[in-house]
């Protein structure tokens, strides 16, 4: 005979019309002989039919329409989803049960409490109403061949409840249900999850969540080759995700990991489902109905995973309860007499650690339970606390335990000591320790305030790469625009490598894109179309700086002195900043040196290479030179793209404001051509390379001879392009005179050891190495003391957005090394 499979559907699964037809779909597609089917009530159901009690409890509580909201979903579902007639016979059932409900309630009002049987009875409705309907509408959709049978779990299933949770009778309940189900019975059963009946035959519950168990019950009731838990996750993640966003789904756990990820929070899983099918080594799959071609979770006796930590999980709220004093030291039974008041009390203790030299023993508790722990113990040692040998009983609120687990941590080195590191790095303190003796659990108790964080950190340090950034890029213009393009094509590669680069905002001058996980490279103008919103560049930082993510960099490719004035904040904050903007170096002093200071206390990075020659090596030359004890004397070069380009065109065959005018066609120049034939631009990164000298210069030392003459310089850019011919004879008589002598004209910045610094028009022999560069090279020429006869030279194209976007990559690439990627 063929063997049974188990599917269990939680209320995400079952939420709606459409998620029925899912359901359905992947029982059809599993398509073998004998499948049981448990399912819980619709998402929403159970928390619904337990708030009727509590509104039959207040006085005020409109109980009645809240009945009738819930009936009314379930018509519809029935509407939707079967035949009238069928539809007609639920509607009928659906009608008594509300009525049952209705009178329990009416009840509840005239007492003012619920029962806790009663509470049991109603908050089990949503099982019944969502198989109910679920059965005529597998048969009815016609698909698969054999019987469909609705099968009531309080028929079958007898627990006893005890001090560990409810105990299956096994035999009883085997005996059910092999008096409902025949022997060589073929097709699907169909099972209310979450309900059970107890030994004096009263209805009883299986706890929150108790479907899974139901699913696992039924699995070894009926000796199942495997049991599949269908959920709204791809499987048992690494962390909650809704508190770690990049949670990752664990391929494989053994039973007890599983176990303890479930007793330590891991809601996904109800901690009694592992029991039955450990005793009869039933494996367990946990996958998800929206996404049924995933391969989720398996959960079984001896898992293949290379993992040593499989998760990270947390419970809270928890009190923490401090006993101490000199009196326990060497007595036996403190423990005993401790934990045994607890018991007498109903107290469960989550977590105990106890010092080796028994000054104190500190325990968790759910915080609920607080008040009454701290009476229980006082009681206890009512006499130790009067005499001093116990001096006091500390109760600490709103904590939160969090758990590493992973059978693979038994004899690993190193594990404690990153879930330390991790914690000590992100500033969260330990308040209690606790290891059991098998290795597969590290708890720790913290402030509940910092536990998302503190989850966030030891995830990070388990499941990152330690070379993965946060990265906000600023100014989606023209150079950060081709920047993302170029990053798109390298990030796989980089990931190969360790180094996990993601774009998690982009900031354009309006509207900011924010995304928790890598933004689509591809797609992002379009997402940010879609999904944009108003621009705030402190709401931007702090989402692009998350504590889960082990850096974050800022990228500002505006030229917008606004985002140049937070360098300061950001490098404070410990954001590296990496930018072509020129604003903030070439500002005041004070600021510039503050940038300087800002990042090494916290160990921040500030890289601008592509301010001075784009993408060409230029600061970071000066930089080697320097640092490894070269004597710079004098830089000078050209640094315009845009003037080298209009002087190395202008001959005199053409007039030179014909050749600006075609320069300014082509985008060669800014929008206002006086922007690089004032010079200015020049003198900013003159500046930049002065105070990399380690100058202290303003731009008012700099003397700046620009191109735009004076009576031009206030008009508008119309009329500036129309009376710049007036000044063409001067330029050409400048071109003439100087070719006269065999010199060239070219425009050059200059500055020297002793702080001298000029830009202007030169004339230089038309063999110097500045007479003869193409187009819109720049090139840079180092006089220093090792290269004083022949000096070093920097040359090639400086200007242009793939070039620029290229020395941004570099510098980013240089950072990701300086945090220790190795690429
Ligand atoms: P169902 O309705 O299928 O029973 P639950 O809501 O009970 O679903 O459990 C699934 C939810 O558990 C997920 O949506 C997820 O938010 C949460 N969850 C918490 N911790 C984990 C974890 N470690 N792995 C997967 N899911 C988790
Ligand atoms: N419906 C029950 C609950 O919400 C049982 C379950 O879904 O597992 O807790
Ligand atoms: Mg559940």
């Amino acid at each position: 005979m063929d063997k049974w499979i188990v599917h269990k559907f939680g209320g995400s699964s079952v939420a709606d019309a459409g998620c029925f037809r899912r359901v359905a779909e992947i029982i059809e597609a599993s398509d073998r002989p004998r499948e049981a089917v448990v399912l819980s009530a619709c998402k929403g159901v159970t928390d619904a039919l337990l708030a009727l009690v509590l509104l039959a409890e207040r006085p005020d509580g409109d109980f009645m329409s809240a009945i009738e909201a819930l009936k009314a979903r379930h018509v519809s579902l029935a509407a939707e989803l079967v035949s009238p007639a069928a539809a007609a016979i639920y509607g009928a059932r659906l009608d008594q049960d509300c009525r049952d409900i209705a009178g329990m309630l009416q009840a509840v009002r005239l007492i003012r409490s619920a029962p806790l049987s009663m509470r049991d009875v109603i908050s089990g409705y949503g099982e019944i109403w969502s198989t109910r309907l679920f059965a005529p509408y597998l048969s009815e959709r016609g698909r698969l061949a054999g019987a469909v049978q609705w099968i009531d779990a309080r028929d079958v299933v007898i627990v006893e409840w005890g001090p560990l949770g409810p105990a299956v009778q096994w035999s009883t309940s085997e005996a059910n249900l092999e008096a409902l189900v025949p022997a060589g019975f073929t097709g699907r059963l169909v099972i209310t999850g979450f309900i059970a009946t107890k030994t004096n035959g009263t209805q009883t519950t299986l706890g929150r969540n108790g479907s899974d168990f139901s699913g696992s019950i039924f699995g070894a009731l009926l000796h199942a080759q495997e049991i599949v838990i269908w959920t709204d996750v791809d499987g048992v993640l690494s962390a909650d995700p809704r508190l770690v966003p990049n949670a990752q789904v664990i391929d494989q756990l053994s039973y007890s990991e599983a176990m303890e990820l479930a007793y330590f929070g891991a809601k996904v899983i109800h901690p009694q489902t592992m029991e039955p099918a450990v005793a009869r080594d039933i494996p367990i799959y946990i996958r998800n109905t929206f996404a049924p071609q995933k391969d989720g979770t398996l959960i079984c006796a001896a898992p293949v995973s290379a993992l040593k930590v499989k998760g990270i999980t947390s419970i809270d709220p928890v009190a923490l309860v401090n006993l101490e004093g000199a009196g326990m030291i060497g007595v036996p039974g403190t423990a005993h007499r401790l934990f045994g008041a607890l018991r007498d009390a109903g107290i469960s203790v989550i977590l105990i650690s106890q010092g080796s030299s028994e000054h104190s023993i500190c325990f968790a508790i759910p915080e609920a339970q607080a008040g009454r722990a701290e009476a229980a113990v006082r009681r206890a040692f009512d006499a130790e606390l009067r005499d001093g040998q116990i001096q006091r009983v500390d109760v600490g609120l709103g904590q939160s335990i969090l758990a590493v687990v992973g059978d693979g941590m038994a004899g690993a080195h190193g594990v404690a000591a990153k879930v330390f590191n991790s914690l000590g790095d992100a500033a969260i303190s330990v308040r209690a320790i606790a290891q059991g003796a098998s290795e597969r659990n590290i708890s720790v108790v913290v402030d509940g305030k910092g536990a998302a964080k503190a989850l966030r950190a030891v995830h990070a340090a388990f499941y990152l790469s330690p070379n993965t950034l946060s990265i906000g890029l600023i100014g989606p213009g023209t150079v950060g625009r081709v920047f993302l393009a170029q990053l798109a094509t390298q990030v796989e590669r980089l990931r190969a490598l360790n180094l996990d680069l993601r774009i998690r905002g982009i900031a354009g001058s309006k509207r900011m894109l924010l995304s928790e996980d890598s933004i689509d490279l591809e797609r992002w103008p379009e997402l940010m179309e879609r999904h944009g919103e108003p621009l705030d560049l402190e709401k931007f930082a702090n989402h692009c700086q998350a504590d889960y993510i082990p850096h974050t960099v800022l990228i500002d490719c505006t030229a917008s002195n606004d985002v140049a004035n937070r360098y300061q904040t950001w490098l404070t904050r410990g954001i590296h900043v990496v930018t072509p903007n020129k604003k903030a170096n070439s500002g005041p002093m004070p600021y510039y040196k503050a940038l300087q200071e800002a990042g090494r206390a916290t160990g921040s990075h500030y890289l601008y290479e592509a301010t001075v020659g784009a993408g060409l090596p230029v600061i970071q030359t000066l930089r080697d030179l320097r640092e490894t004890g070269d004597d710079i004397t004098r830089i000078e070069g050209i640094f315009s793209g845009t003037l080298a380009y209009l002087f190395n065109v202008f001959d005199g065959s053409e007039a030179f404001s014909a050749i600006v005018r075609a320069a300014k066609l082509k985008g060669y120049t800014e929008p206002d051509p006086r922007d690089d034939l004032s010079g200015m631009d020049v003198a900013r990164k003159l500046i930049i390379l002065g105070r990399e000298m380690g100058l202290t210069l303003e731009m008012s030392d700099v003397v700046v001879t620009g191109l735009v003459p004076p009576a031009l310089a206030g008009v508008s850019i119309d009329e500036f392009m129309e009376r710049l011919a007036e000044f063409d004879a001067d330029m050409s008589a400048m071109l003439k005179d100087a070719a006269r002598s065999h010199q060239v004209l070219r425009y050059v910045g200059r500055i020297e050891a002793d702080g001298k610094a000029t830009v202007g028009l030169t004339r230089l022999d038309a063999r110097h190495a500045f007479a003869n560069i193409a187009l819109t090279d720049n090139v840079v020429r180092f006089a220093t003391r090792r290269y004083c006869n022949n000096p070093l030279i920097v040359q090639g194209p400086g200007a242009g957005p793939e070039v620029t976007a290229g020395g941004v990559f570099a510098d980013l690439l240089r950072l990701s090394a300086y945090l220790g990627a190795h690429l």
